[in-house]
């Protein structure tokens, strides 16, 4: 059970001698209780306690990493049911499924490595993959190693197959898939050996908790929980059911991340079965088919889940030139809001349209938002102009404004006096008309 800050102060020095920077060591201990700070900014703290609030402080959803050749993923160590809560940390890893026995696997492999996506600035792709030991196990391995730096999961029953296979991926952080009440003994045997993530099936979270505690008796801490079912509405009430117990309860059994098979119930809900996998709660998510027509949707639903809500997705203020820009290009102005730039800059770019694009800190919010916040007023915009030394790369000083801040446009003439003022139109789609028509 997580510590309150009353029980984690009763176990510090209580000499209030300020050296962690919090003036008391109550202080200290609230920062610590609320994980903000860590132990090691004590230097006082007894090995006795220590040991206990390592314990209470340990994530109830344990971190698994994934690593091959400099490309890793972390799942898990989130501790809120709730995206609103505080945030959800690590993204679920996206891993395509293949077989051994597919002759095209590398070139399939290859093909599925190449594909990235820019969304508002962001690249996305796949993170691994996961490959069926229905064939040949340790060739696809070895054909696949060439063709992606990606990690793996080993999809087998067999602990002498995966035990070579591994062999091969030594130095990487592979995930094997999947130990049950029957195998678990020796592939937790080859989990340990390798260093590998192991996955834990059983037909019930009872079966799955008793399971967990003797994979970990045989020595391997880092588990991922399949918690099977028979259908989506099965799959959401157990994936919603364990990590609530892993929470809100503590349950160390269950404290682990999930995977989920998206193709497991027929190609056709494939994508529907992934975005619910995102949503709630799963850890890894391995699709079979490659369509970026699916993929797409489905990476922009993990960032959305996955962005923290009290932190807007923001690009850098600056000067940014859209079209090669002229001195006599007009100057746009807008906030640092990513979906708004990225509205902007698309249009204008698609426009063919030469033009300079201002953008100011107004801490990550829309134009509308930032200005009712006090955040993108008359003074902020002449402070980002003068600040990029915008007149320095103009010959005609033109400045549009967003049709939604026309009422800011008198303030604006007056601190910016030697620069002509327009108001540009509301909508970012409208833009292309508005320079041809209002600018010429
Ligand atoms: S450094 Fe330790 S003993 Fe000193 S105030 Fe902070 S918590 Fe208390």
């Amino acid at each position: 059970m997580a510590l309150s800050g009353i029980q984690i102060y009763k176990m510090l020095p209580q000499t209030n001698c300020k050296e962690c920077g919090f003036p008391t060591c109550l202080a200290f201990a609230m920062k610590l209780a609320a994980k903000q700070v860590e132990l090691s900014a004590c230097p006082y703290v007894s090995e006795e306690s220590k040991k206990q609030l390592a314990e209470s402080a340990a994530p109830p959803i344990r971190l698994i990493t994934l690593k091959a050749d400099g490309t890793e993923v972390k799942v898990g160590n989130e501790v809120v049911m709730f995206r609103h809560e505080k945030t959800f940390y690590n993204k679920p890893g996206l891993f395509l499924r293949l077989k051994a026995s597919d002759p095209d696997i590398a070139k399939k492999v290859a093909t599925a490595d190449a594909y990235k996506v820019n969304y508002v600035g962001m690249d996305f792709n796949l993170n691994g993959y996961a490959i069926e030991a229905d064939g040949d196990l340790s060739a696809a391995v070895k054909a696949v190693r060439e063709v992606t730096k990606r990690p793996l999961i080993l999809i087998g029953t067999d602990a002498a197959v995966l035990d070579s296979s591994l062999s091969l991926l030594s130095g990487e952080s592979t995930l094997v898939y999947a130990a049950d009440s029957s195998n678990y003994e020796s592939l937790a045997d080859v989990a340990k050996k390798h260093k590998a993530s192991l996955v834990v099936k059983a037909d019930s979270l009872d079966d799955l908790a008793d399971l967990t505690q003797k994979v970990q008796a045989k020595g391997v801490e880092d588990m991922v929980l399949d918690l099977g079912g028979k259908n989506l509405g099965e799959w959401l009430a157990r994936s919603t059911q364990a990590r609530r117990l892993a929470l809100k309860s503590n349950f160390k059994p269950l404290g682990y991340p999930t995977i989920f098979f998206a193709a497991q119930n027929g190609l056709d809900k494939e994508a529907v079965y992934a975005s619910q996998a995102i949503a709630k709660y799963a850890g890894f998510v391995v699709i079979d088919t490659f369509a970026p027509e699916m993929i797409y949707p489905l990476l922009v639903l993990r960032e959305n889940i996955y962005t923290d809500p009290q932190k807007p997705i923001q690009v850098q203020p600056g000067i940014y030139e859209i079209n090669s820009p002229k001195p006599e290009s007009p100057v746009l102005v807008t906030t640092n809001f990513s979906i708004t730039y990225f509205a902007v800059a698309n249009e204008v770019e698609g426009s063919g349209l030469p033009a300079w694009l201002v953008v100011t800190d107004a801490e990550g919010m829309s134009v509308l938002t930032a200005w009712a916040a006090g955040k993108f007023d008359a003074e902020r915009i002449a402070k980002a102009i003068k600040g990029f030394n915008v007149a320095d790369k103009v010959s005609k000083k033109r400045l549009v404004l967003p049709g939604h801040v026309a009422v800011l446009s008198g303030e604006v003439e007056e601190e910016l006096s030697d620069w002509e003022i327009r108001v540009g139109p509301r909508e970012a789609v409208d833009l292309p008309a508005f320079m041809k028509q209002a600018l010429n």
